[in-house]
């Protein structure tokens, strides 16, 4: 029910034609009456960056030659404004925040799902469906409906559906639990000591407190028009509030037209109508020439500056500020606004381009916390906390810039992790951080070194590991919620490095600090408070997760030069030149948020405003953004988001109205690092020192068509082979280059659950034990018949070892080894193929060493030469007639057909073997057994006949490889091209080069 017109308060619409007089509006009502009457005056915007961009405008006006100081309103966003409010309540509870709020429902709603009656939640209650809720209940409440009105809102409208459609009965019980939910959190709330806006308006109403103002100035519209807008309850507070004798709402002819003075007098019934006089300047839209490479060729009018991708149109925009600054006596730049409708990635570029042009700028909005680089450092204490640390989040943790870790009193450092590191790979670990130490004074037996790598630095780094597992282990077995997140935080707070380096980076990460800090305590709290059942440890991480991604934090940035500004922010400002940016359809306009619990037919029967009064509004807010200029506009898009091609956003079709000019670009001039430093430029026209050193670095580059850019060294001294790196060489030479010579690390994806080499040495170490124990039990060939007693004796081996794994990945690496419903396990593959293919094993060696120096065929076959080698045959397997199996085990999918691999095993093998029982073992089979694939085996040839000429022929593949790797050959040079697309050193990789070389050379 609206607010009945009362003779105690003046309300006023003050109609606007267009920005420039809205802002007129505002200003004079800010500054109305003497100065100290604004202090009793509260100007309502829609974001903090409004409030500071208005202040900016309000001061401009007013301040200058003879007055330096001004009495401001307060400039309050809707919610401050509910906080102003509740301070005005003297002795009333605290405000609960949204943290806490969401902790209540979430605990009413598994209240409501348990329910003898309710058959469980609709849906999983993770912390991001409870937050949903929440803002689905606020709405409701904010548009005057109870739940109880709700409730019978909805079954009123499904009832004659019921009983006919699955879909009806589901939106039943989600109404039903909805409903339950609420009433639930409505009693938590009540019981909480606390409370939140709904009660505290009610709470006003009742005790019509004095307020520390009695004018209010709305600048900032409706709900159906702007997610920042007032909703019904808060103009329905306003028009009741005894305390609050004068209400102005000031708003543009178009939000006006737009539908916004109807909803405005249904709130605020009896209001007056008052107009701003119009201000005379309109700009000009400045167009590209026709048929400038720049103009979108799909629209000719209004034209629309159009780039390749976001980068690019900013750095078009930046060219264009510097162009006019330039052409401007005195070179000073007329105030200018680069607006956007998405704030990412627009803030994180104009930290890069314009920075980079040296172009002064100014930035308000509010950055995601979840992307600091302090919030990261949670996930990483959260994934040594989930794990007790294996080896990947053990080391992400220790090398983390951010924390420290002494071990008798001196921080563990890089080289430390990295030697650490070296050990467990070496040792294929995958046990947690309690047993590194063991692996470390295992691997070191005794020695202060070992390939090269400190043992006692190892030790150090597992130290500190195992100290760090230990602090954690709270965060699993804590019977408490709110104590997991508390071991967290005070893990962080004890370990945190102090500071980063001192400037704006330093500020930055103090205040992501706060952010992150502020946000967990405040979980913890509530947590504490209202509802400490433990979690599990995904719901943990889902629910620290919310909590970071649900805040936002305010760097600290520059306060002069260009606005870097959000279109909302943008209308509070005075700007002689507007560049609007991002003017695609995934941007502009704004999408209005859709109900995910309900569709909008239903929606509109409770009151929710109908899709096309949005529409409306984004058409009028952006056609008075357009107009709102001192002198231009400048429209911009761009064509590519990723590889995706993008549409021209529709509101640029809406345009009209507005003079249009032809402006050419501007010149072509060397603006950014990248182009001044691949100019003619010498270092010393620098004054940059880190530029003039790159530069020189660079000019010093040997020319591109050098062989050193296809991958040419010098010649290499004979040393003993890895098989699997020399199987890399044949795939790609760079890659064995970059894995074997340079010995870089392979760029992983993180993954889920084990990493691969963890989950190639459980399953090597399981096969190991199984044959090891089928030869001392009934020993020989696995017959079809065998395989139950097989797959019995594998299944209690795994399950031995699966045990000291996480619930979850034990969970998944059973279903891979012993199978599922789905699908059978890789135990009962193996067998099958074993008893398919028959034969009599006689005897196995498992996990052969083939080491040392073996004879390989040369020259096509006509030489031969001795190569040492390093290598492990997974599983041998000797027939009665003295002829070998040579079987390697592949987690996913067997290697290209080019593969050497599996075929110097088999040649070394039968060397080692004849060598050692003085009679022949010719090779009966080769083959890969890969997992991943529906046909197990991948024999090297099709019969046993073939079988060991291939295997001859590719043990001269892999002497030739030799050959050519201790030429110094290592050229990329991929047997496909797709396998680059996998490859774990494309980043480093100087493929482009060779390519660039393959094709200027002649046929
Ligand atoms: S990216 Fe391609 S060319 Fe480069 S190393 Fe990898 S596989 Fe070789």
């Amino acid at each position: 029910m609206s607010p009945p017109a009362r003779a105690s308060q003046t309300r006023t619409l003050v109609r606007a034609a267009g920005l420039a007089a809205f802002r007129l509006a505002l200003v004079a009502r800010a500054l109305e009456g003497a100065p100290l009457d604004a202090r009793r005056r509260v100007v309502i915007v829609p974001t903090r960056a409004s409030a500071e961009v208005l202040r900016q405008t309000i001061e401009a006006s007013v301040l200058g030659p003879g007055r330096s100081a001004v009495v401001l309103p307060d400039l309050l966003t809707r919610d401050e404004w509910i906080r102003r409010m509740h301070q005005s309540l003297p002795g009333a509870p605290p405000l609960l925040t949204r943290t806490a709020r969401e902790v209540l429902l979430a605990r009413a709603a598994r209240h409501a799902a348990r329910r003898t009656r309710m058959g469980g939640a609709p849906f999983e209650l993770r912390a991001g469906l409870v937050a949903e809720l929440l803002t689905f209940f606020d709405e409701l409440r904010l548009r005057q409906r109870s739940v109880r009105r709700f409730a019978r809102a909805l079954f009123d409208e499904l009832r004659v559906e019921r009983g006919t459609d699955r879909g009806s009965e589901g939106l039943i019980h989600q109404a039903s639990f909805m409903g339950l939910a609420f009433l639930g959190y409505e009693r938590g709330v009540a019981g909480s000591g606390g409370l939140d806006e709904h009660v505290l308006r009610r709470l006003l109403l009742a005790a019509q407190p004095a307020l520390s103002f009695d004018h209010v100035v709305i600048a900032v519209a409706d709900r159906p028009s702007d997610p920042r807008g007032l909703w019904p309850a808060d103009l329905d507070l306003l028009g009741r509030l005894d305390a609050c004798r004068r209400i102005d709402v000031v708003m543009t002819e178009e939000t006006h037209d737009a539908g916004l003075r109807e909803r405005i007098e249904e709130e605020l019934p009896g209001i007056d109508e008052a107009r701003q006089a119009p201000v005379g300047h309109r700009p000009v839209l400045l167009s590209p020439p026709p048929g400038d490479g720049h103009a979108a060729s799909e629209i000719d009018d209004p034209p629309c500056v159009v780039s390749r991708d976001r980068e690019e149109e900013l750095r078009d925009v930046v060219r264009r500020i510097r162009a006019r600054a330039i052409a401007t006596p005195g070179g000073r730049a007329a105030p200018t606004a680069v607006v956007f409708q998405r704030p990412l990635p627009y803030l994180y570029l104009a930290d890069q381009v314009l920075a980079d042009a040296g172009v002064p700028f100014q930035v308000f909005d509010e950055l995601p916390l979840a992307s600091e680089p302090f919030a990261a450092l949670v996930d990483l204490v959260l994934a040594m906390a989930r794990t007790g640390g294996t080896r990947e989040a053990t080391v992400a943790l220790l090398r983390s810039p951010l924390v420290e870790f002494l071990v008798d009193g001196v921080p563990v450092d890089g080289g430390d992790v990295a030697a650490l590191e070296h050990v467990l790979i070496a040792r294929q670990t995958t046990g947690d951080a309690s047993s590194y130490e063991a692996e470390v004074e295992g691997w070191g037996g005794g020695r202060s070194s070992r390939e090269r790598v400190d043992v006692n630095r190892a030790r150090r780094a597992a130290v500190a590991a195992a100290a760090a597992a230990r602090h954690l282990e709270p965060v699993r077995a804590a019977g408490r919620a709110s104590a997991q997140i508390a071991t967290i935080t005070t893990f962080i707070r004890e370990h945190e490095r102090p500071g980063v380096d001192a400037g704006p980076a330093e500020e930055r990460w103090r205040r992501a600090r706060a952010a992150v800090f502020g946000a967990l305590d405040d979980l913890t709290q509530a947590l504490a408070r209202y509802d400490d059942d433990p979690f599990d440890e995904d719901a943990l991480t889902a629910r620290m997760h919310h909590a970071l991604e649900a805040h936002t934090f305010a760097p600290r940035r520059g306060r002069a030069g260009v606005h870097v500004i959000d279109a909302v922010a943008a209308r509070f400002g005075e700007f002689d030149h507007l560049h609007l940016v991002g003017l695609v359809e995934t941007d502009w306009p704004e999408r209005s948020r859709r109900s995910i619990f309900f569709t909008s037919p239903l929606l509109t029967t409770l009151g929710w405003p109908q899709e096309s009064e949005h529409s409306k509004a984004e058409v009028a807010a952006f056609h008075d953004l357009v107009g709102s200029a001192a002198r231009t506009v400048t429209l911009h898009a761009f064509q590519l988001e990723g590889d995706a091609v993008v549409a021209l956003s529709p509101l640029v079709r809406a345009l009209h109205g507005l003079p249009v000019e032809v402006r050419a670009p501007p010149p072509a001039v060397r603006t950014f690092a990248d182009e001044v430093l691949t100019g003619s430029i010498s270092p010393e026209a620098l004054t940059e020192k880190c530029r003039a050193d790159w530069l020189a670095l660079r000019l010093r580059r040997p020319p591109l068509d050098d062989v050193r850019y296809r991958g040419r060294v010098d010649r290499r001294d004979p040393s003993p082979y890895r098989v699997t790196a020399v199987d890399a060489y044949v795939q790609c030479p760079f890659k064995y280059f970059s894995s074997a010579v340079l010995r870089l690390p392979e760029e992983r994806d993180e993954v889920a659950g084990l990493t691969p080499i963890e989950r190639g040495t459980l399953l090597h170490g399981l096969f190991e034990r199984f044959y090891q124990e089928w030869q001392r039990g009934p020993g020989g060939t696995i017959t079809a018949a065998e395989i139950p007693a097989a797959v019995e004796v594998f299944t209690r081996l795994a399950q031995e070892a699966l045990a000291s794994l996480s619930p979850p990945d034990r969970a998944l690496e059973s279903d891979r080894l012993l199978g599922s419903i789905a699908s059978p396990g890789v135990a009962v593959r193996v067998f099958e193929h074993e008893a398919a293919a028959g034969g009599r094993i006689v005897a196995r060696e498992i996990e052969q060493a083939l080491t040392g120096a073996f004879t390989f065929p040369f020259l096509g076959g006509f030489g031969q030469r001795a190569i040492e080698i390093r290598g492990k045959a997974d599983r041998i397997d000797i027939f009665d007639d003295g002829s070998l199996r040579v079987v390697d085990y592949k987690l996913s999918r067997p290697p290209d057909k080019e593969s050497v691999q599996i075929a110097v095993y088999a040649h070394c093998a039968r060397q080692q073997m004849e060598a050692r029982d003085g009679r022949p073992h010719p090779i009966r089979d080769a083959a890969y057994l890969a997992f991943a694939e529906d046909k197990l085996a991948t024999p090297i040839a099709k019969d046993r006949a073939a079988t060991a000429p291939e295997v001859e022929a590719r043990a001269a593949a892999f002497a030739a490889a030799v050959d050519r790797i201790e030429s110094g050959d290592f050229p990329p040079r991929p047997q496909r091209f797709d396998l680059c697309q996998w490859c774990a050193y494309a980043g480093v990789c100087r493929k482009e080069y060779r390519m660039e070389t393959d094709a200027a050379e002649p046929v």
